[in-house]
């Protein structure tokens, strides 16, 4: 499928909103792709069963649930997110937990409104950021073809979902994530940050590696110092995406007793 557009917007956290860009260069490793090739397959379309909501476990950390932004920041100040009807709107800046957190298992749900243009990257764009490095890419994707890499449920820039399970706009979706921070030894990565994510009960990364933190046209790789642990934090690229029930779980250890 050749792609008339040669310009696409970027999805990572630091091009803020808006940025054009044409796709990078560097070739992903093991893969005939280029970061955000235009021409990487595109993954198949299923219909899920929609969002699968999950109550909040007896252990879990609730970061949302409809009432406040208690457990979130922007940059270290006021949280600029609103609430609106229960909902949580994505606006002004990235929203960043207050916690910081290593392995999780993470919940929320997340709907672009009706009535808002959407057209490859732009018009319903947003991310989680893991430990505030690993982007989960979130974008309206039903109907809405852009590079693979960069669709609903990508490891942004660096790895497609198995499959594109992305409710129409203007209905629900939602993520279960787990997340394990990459481990190193000696200032080097031994093993890399890994991931799986759940899209509408649909399996699109089944505890996938990150090539390192999320980066935007080029390919991601490790730094030499890496934190421990980090915020959870949802990107604001400009657009009103919305969000309800966000709770995560920090993964605890076996054969510990309390
Ligand atoms: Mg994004």
């Amino acid at each position: 499928m050749k792609f008339q557009k040669k310009w696409i917007v970027c999805g990572a956290m630091l091009c803020g909103a808006a940025v054009y860009a044409e796709e990078g260069k560097d070739l992903i490793p093991g893969t005939p792709y280029k970061v955000h090739d235009l021409e990487r397959p595109q993954p198949r379309i299923i219909e899920s069963g929609g969002a699968v909501s999950i109550a909040p476990p007896s252990d879990a950390v609730v970061l949302f649930d409809g009432s406040n932004l208690d457990a979130w920041t922007s940059g270290g100040k006021e949280p600029l997110w609103e609430i609106k009807d229960g909902l949580l709107i994505a606006n002004k800046k990235n929203l960043d937990t207050k916690e910081k957190f290593g392995a999780i298992q993470l919940h929320f749900e997340w709907k672009l409104p009706n009535g808002i243009e959407v057209d490859g990257q732009k018009g319903g764009n947003s991310g989680c950021f893991l430990m505030g490095l690993y982007e989960v890419q979130i974008l309206q994707s039903h109907n809405n073809k852009t590079y693979p890499d960069g669709q609903a449920g990508a490891l942004y820039g660096q790895l497609p979902p198995l499959v594109n399970a992305t409710s129409p706009q203007g209905e629900w979706n939602s993520y279960d994530i787990t997340f394990v921070p990459p481990v190193y030894e000696d200032g080097a990565v031994v093993t890399p940050a890994k991931v799986t994510v759940i899209h509408n009960g649909v399996v699109l990364q089944n505890g996938e590696s990150y090539l390192g933190p999320t980066m935007h046209k080029k390919l991601a790789s490790y730094p030499k110092n890496h934190p421990e642990t980090g915020p959870i934090s949802f990107q604001f690229h400009g657009d009103p995406m919305e969000y309800r029930n966000i709770w995560v779980r920090p993964l605890g250890e076996r054969d510990k007793a309390e």
